[in-house]
């Protein structure tokens, strides 16, 4: 029965003088969202009065299955905040009335509701009817078909419907969004992502703030597997379901770990380590024009996230290191993990390449100072560093 899809952007709205600039880049990623999610021919998007509406080829109705992955496409859009399947009708009572029953019907089929109102509202005020006359004569067919009471505060149902100069929406259902701001409102940063939870999360929420995320890896080939290679991999995958098009740099760490394994104390191995990923992930940065870097860590999580230890890592750069998980438990991050649909793919098995070497108690409370008058002897660390750089693989992910 549905022939549209009304999309509603939350924050966007509020950044007046920006306000173009972020629609424009919102419609450029619902429809890049709906190409890379949905197998729809023929959609458009549209806009009018603060929404956008998808509809399809000729404004025919859509089939269940589109509708389905239309609105997950919608759906994975940051700044959209809901989606609803409507019922564009003309601007003819009658109609509307059929409709109004017609969609209470359907969702009465599927689920129990026991209160309903209707909630209607116009941008086009030469409409013959004011919105309180609508939600009485709609709502007074709606009960005279069903038996249904209306309720006026958080009822079972809601019925809205929208008169527009152009036609009429009709919709019982809204479909929540992530919200936030369009990926590419809010510059470039390079995220830090390992093959646990966390880091796949804070990309996540950095895109959520508009960020366009540019992903890099370390691995310890060949101490660590192929197969946690493709995990990662994997990971950037799902996250472009989110963030669109996705360029996962891989780096090879391996010759810079042996050499710190052979000339630092085990104690501060993941450290240097650290301290070296940063540098090298800050070189990526500069490449591709990012402001930031992204890391997933976490306020005392573990050893290496200690007020202490997280200085010592990010002096190595001069990019502020962003860390939206810092005041974040496991648990939120967690959940927030499954929702988005990494935790499934982060608990398989991964080797670790910051465990490679390691011993079992690392420093908890690295020392500044100590850490770069050990770093300055370390003589062919930039050289190797250097290696690792040009070790560097590109894979692409997304549109
Ligand atoms: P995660 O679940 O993201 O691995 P974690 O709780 O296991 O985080 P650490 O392993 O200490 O914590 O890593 C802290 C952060 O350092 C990670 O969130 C990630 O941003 C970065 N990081 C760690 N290992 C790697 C790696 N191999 N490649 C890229 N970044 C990494
Ligand atoms: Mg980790």
């Amino acid at each position: 029965m549905y022939n549209s899809i009304i999309v509603r952007f939350g924050e966007v709205f509020l950044k007046k003088g920006n306000r173009p600039r972020f629609l424009k880049i919102l419609r450029r990623n619902l429809r890049r969202s709906i190409e890379r999610l949905a197998d729809v021919e023929g959609v458009e998007v549209s806009s009018f009065h603060g929404r956008f509406e998808v509809s399809g080829p000729d404004g025919g109705e859509f089939t269940e299955g589109d509708l389905a992955q239309l609105l997950k496409a919608v759906c994975s859009t940051f700044g959209i905040v809901s989606a609803s399947p409507a019922v564009r009708s003309p601007l003819d009572y009658d109609v509307m009335e059929k409709t109004a029953v017609a969609l209470a019907e359907r969702v009465l089929e599927s689920s129990e509701v026991r209160h309903f109102k209707v909630d209607a509202s116009r941008s086009y005020k030469r409409f013959d009817m004011t919105s309180p006359e609508l939600n009485r004569q709609l709502g007074a067919a709606v009960v005279k078909r069903f038996g249904l009471k209306g309720k006026m505060s958080s009822p079972d149902l809601t019925i809205g419907v929208e008169i527009h100069e152009h036609g009429a929406y009709l919709y019982a259902e809204r479909t929540p969004a992530p919200g936030g701001l369009p990926v590419g409102s809010s510059g470039k940063a390079v995220l830090l992502l390992s093959g646990g939870i966390d880091s796949p999360v804070a990309g996540w929420m950095m895109a959520k703030r508009g960020c366009v995320i540019r992903p890099i890896h370390f691995h310890s080939f060949p101490y660590t597997s192929k197969r946690s290679l493709e995990k990662v991999n994997d990971l950037a995958g799902t996250l472009s379901q989110w963030l669109g098009r996705v360029r996962l740099t891989h780096i090879k760490l391996t010759p810079v770990q042996e050499y710190l394994r052979d000339n630092v104390s085990g104690s501060l191995l993941v450290l240097f380590y650290r301290r070296s990923m940063v540098r090298l992930a800050a070189r990526l940065a500069e490449e591709v024009g990012a402001l930031a870097l992204v890391s997933g860590e976490s306020l005392g999580q573990v050893a290496s996230q200690t007020m202490e230890n997280v200085a010592v890592i990010e002096d190595a750069t001069s990019l502020p290191v962003l860390r939206p998980l810092i005041g974040l438990d496991k648990v939120e991050t967690v959940n927030r993990a499954k929702e988005i649909g990494t935790y499934e793919t982060s608990i398989q098995p991964y080797d670790d390449c910051c465990s490679l070497f390691l011993p079992p108690r690392p420093e908890t409370r690295g020392d500044l100072d100590r850490i770069l008058s050990l770093e300055a002897r370390l003589e062919e660390l930039a050289a190797l560093e250097e290696e690792a750089w040009s070790s560097r693989e590109e894979v692409r992910f997304g549109n």
